[in-house]
């Protein structure tokens, strides 16, 4: 256990999904004036740098956001961003193309708020962009177990100086976050991205929601997994809908390849797992609005992710 560590992989592909979902699913809760909670149960460090050791070392960004800011299409606004402005106001790429899907524009412009000079230097991950997106009076409940990334998240959110308004918790994101609900608001996002590290964290996923479910019926709540040949990774999102169904609860389930799954032989004769094909985004109680921001977007990130001719999206909804 303990030894997935987020920064290898900020800003790849998965993030891509992840984040532009969440951004997309945020901007629609926080039109509603009512305070929002969001409980992160898994947070990560909350800030990467994509020049540094880690994520140099893996490259995956490269496949990820770093292709889609290199992309002529795509192009990030390179006029100085409005300061890092707390505002529930959609903000879109002021220089992306017209053509560019509202959430992909969107995506880019809260990457481009951390990068004003341009590119993607650093990475928000989760906690970062959705305190980016908080006004004054909602709440942020961030969980983080592994002791490094734990004090990294500390140090990152104190520079933040929050207060109040956000709690780190060197707790277990499965075992204690359904304390926080319902909030006292009644309107919260759970965001649930475990590192699938062992293959108990799938039927933990589901236990949690089931749990939170029943505690709190209107939340809603977003899970990412990966699409992986393992058992557990394909019946994921299968029980999660029949979740969903049962308690009569309406759901939304978004998946990204970018390349095949199939083993790799190298040109030395071996044969090598080709690093992750695809990922997807479940949610119970989605915004209404999600899934045609998705149907646009998802094309265009098949298009601009591709690596190879087995990229493809998938999108459903129900309940
Ligand atoms: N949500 C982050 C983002 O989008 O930027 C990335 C999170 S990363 C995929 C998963 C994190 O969960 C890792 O940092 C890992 O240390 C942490 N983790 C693993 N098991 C946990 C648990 N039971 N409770 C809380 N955190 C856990």
């Amino acid at each position: 256990m303990f030894s997935y560590r987020h920064a290898f992989h900020a800003g790849n592909h998965a993030d891509v999904l992840k984040h532009t979902v969440l951004i997309a699913t945020l901007d629609h809760l926080l039109e509603k004036e009512a305070a929002l909670t969001v409980i992160d149960t898994h947070a990560g460090a909350g800030l990467y740098r994509l020049d540094g050791d880690y994520a140099g070392t893996s490259g995956e960004a490269a496949e990820g956001i770093l292709r889609l800011l290199s992309d002529k299409k795509a192009v990030a606004p390179t006029s100085p961003p409005a300061p890092a402005a707390k505002s529930a106001t959609k903000k879109l790429a002021p220089e992306a193309e017209a053509s560019l899907a509202d959430a992909i524009a969107r995506y880019l412009s809260v990457i481009h708020d951390f990068n004003p000079k341009g590119g993607a230097r650093v990475y928000p991950g989760s906690p970062f962009i959705v305190q980016h997106l908080l006004r004054d009076h909602d709440k942020l409940k961030l969980f983080e177990l592994h002791p490094t990334d734990a004090r990294t998240l500390d140090a990152n959110i104190a520079q933040l100086e929050a207060g109040r308004q956000i709690a780190v918790l060197r707790e277990d994101g499965f075992g204690s976050a359904t304390k926080f609900l319902p909030p006292p608001s009644r309107r919260a996002l759970v965001l649930m991205d475990p590192s699938y590290e062992i293959k108990s964290d799938y039927g933990r996923v589901l236990d949690f929601a089931a749990d939170a479910l029943k505690r709190f019926a209107t939340g809603t709540y977003a899970i990412w997994y990966p699409i992986i040949p393992r058992p557990e990774a394909h019946d994921l999102p299968r029980r999660l809908k029949t979740l969903a169904t049962k308690a009569g609860k309406s759901w939304l389930h978004a998946t990204l390849t970018v390349k095949s799954s199939k083993l790799i032989t190298t040109t030395t004769g071996e044969t090598q797992r080709p690093g992750l094909p695809a990922s997807g985004m479940f949610l119970i109680n989605p915004p209404y609005t999600l899934k045609p921001l998705l149907a646009a977007a998802l094309p265009q990130l098949v298009e601009r992710l591709a690596q190879d001719k087995h990229a493809a999206f998938s999108l459903d909804s129900g309940g």
